[in-house]
């Protein structure tokens, strides 16, 4: 369990770095009028939607890393199952088992929390 740890610690400080890195990108906010199809705002807007992603990502790293601390780890929040260690592999922060991701993306296919990466493509 301690790799484990220094598996989603490690995640966490790339995770932050990229952060750190789109809010520099972020900062150099292009001053000319939005909605001309120029590249700055662009690529500005594209930061900014992987900036969302890369907050979604640290706050489910730092739930996922709480949790091995409680012993909690591994548990599915919303069935209480044990997680896959394959999907863990895969997907360390995750806190839902196959069964439940599923169900969820089920019930919310537009969205709800995670943004769909098409739309930041469209
Ligand atoms: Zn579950």
């Amino acid at each position: 369990m301690t790799s484990r740890r220094k598996q989603l610690i490690a995640e966490l400080q790339e995770a932050e770095e990229e952060l750190q890195d789109l809010n520099g990108r972020l900062d150099d906010k292009p001053e000319f009028g939005f909605g001309e199809g120029n590249t700055g705002a662009y690529s500005w807007e594209m930061s900014l939607a992987r900036k969302e992603r890369v907050m979604t990502r640290i706050e489910a790293l730092e739930e996922a890393l709480t949790k091995v601390e409680k012993g909690s780890y591994g548990q599915c929040e919303r069935c209480g199952n044990q997680i896959d260690p394959e999907r863990l592999e895969i997907l360390p922060a995750t806190a839902l088992c196959v069964d439940c991701a599923q169900a969820e993306s089920a019930a919310t296919p537009f969205g709800g929390k995670a943004t769909p990466r098409t739309a930041a493509q469209s």
